[in-house]
């Protein structure tokens, strides 16, 4: 491989590597992808429920609630210009009691200070009404009809093939493990021994986010993973439903799902388990259980 010199190296081609590359790609930078896998979307981005959120789980003190907003109104525009599967099936929060009722409100509230479009607290009957699949003990609840559901490794590509098109140089199976700076210039080495040059880095490794930034004598972090896992139902499953069915949340996490996947399949899940290893994407029938007896709750 030739020591190139790039204006701007992306470190790992998931779903935000592959934004950011896709956006450099429309001004005049020489951008390098580099991504250790033999492919992108390789890590957390090919495996996720493939919800565009809503924007009403967490308040307008977030940074997070305005980028979810905000990304979610980009969506109809990214599916003309890339062309990949995208639906706004509308998301749905399911109360099962008064005190969850008071959670909904609040996820209400967030939305309207979010200026999230459409939002609504339904009771029982429209709740049903909307989706007729719901367990009828339902006492009420939330609908965001701007959520929506992507094909989350379909997504990346079309960025990362949107961004190769403009001149963006994509290099696989380069697992960035070291670093040296010499007069505002980057050497940045992979794991097989080569090379590239570069002047500005952007760390969007993901889960090695801590680990990249170590080697670049940047900021001090430590990533504690999770896991999630997830229960696919095929096509002819009577659980499908039409909206994204979500618990009302915990402290912890937004709860088991039910998700209407774009392909027609029909997702439940994730757990949210704290672990030690990063790469450990093993699955257990427990947990399984777990999930399928919490969306049963919802969608019997
Ligand atoms: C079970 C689950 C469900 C989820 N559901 C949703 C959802 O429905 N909606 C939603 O918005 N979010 C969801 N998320 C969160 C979402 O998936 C992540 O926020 C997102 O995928 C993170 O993207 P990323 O590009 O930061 O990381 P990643 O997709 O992990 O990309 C990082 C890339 O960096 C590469 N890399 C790492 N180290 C190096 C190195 N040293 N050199 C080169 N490359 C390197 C990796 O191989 C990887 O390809 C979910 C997460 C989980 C776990």
């Amino acid at each position: 491989m030739n020591k190139k010199l790039f204006d701007v190296a992306i470190i790992g081609a998931g779903v935000v590597g592959a934004s950011i590359a896709r956006k450099l790609s429309s001004y005049n930078l020489k951008v390098a992808l580099l991504e250790k896998e033999c492919d992108v979307s390789f890590g957390v981005s090919k495996a996720n429920s493939g919800i565009i959120h809503g924007g009403f789980h967490h308040g307008s003190e977030y940074l997070k609630s305005k980028l979810e907003v905000q990304g979610n109104r980009m969506f109809d525009q990214l599916e003309q210009e890339l062309h990949f599967p995208f639906k706004r099936c509308g998301i749905i929060v399911a109360a099962f009691s008064i005190e969850e009722m008071k959670t909904v409100e609040q996820l209400y509230m967030n939305g309207i200070s979010n200026k999230v479009v459409g939002i609504e607290m339904c009771n029982q009957r429209r709740m049903l009404a909307l989706e007729p699949k719901l367990n009828t003990d339902v006492v009420g609840g939330l609908y965001a009809p701007a959520g929506g559901i992507i094909e989350p490794y379909r997504f990346v590509f079309s960025l990362v093939e949107s961004a190769l098109k403009n001149g963006v140089e994509l290099f696989t199976n380069f697992k960035v493990v070291a670093s040296a700076e010499n007069s505002g210039i980057y050497e940045v080495t992979s794991e097989m021994g080569n090379t590239i040059f570069s002047k500005w880095i952007v760390n969007s490794s993901g889960l090695f986010a801590d680990e990249i930034s170590t080697i670049f004598n940047a900021e001090k972090f430590e990533i504690t993973p999770r896991k999630g896992e997830e229960f696919l139902l095929d096509r002819n499953s009577a659980a499908r439903t039409d909206h994204v069915v979500f618990p009302v949340p915990d402290s912890v996490s937004k709860g088991i799902l039910v998700i209407p996947t774009v392909e027609g399949t029909t997702m439940l899940g994730p757990t949210a388990i704290p672990q030690k290893s990063k790469e450990d994407v093993s699955t257990t029938s427990i947990n399984l259980d777990m999930v399928f007896s919490s969306a049963r709750r919802m969608v019997p």
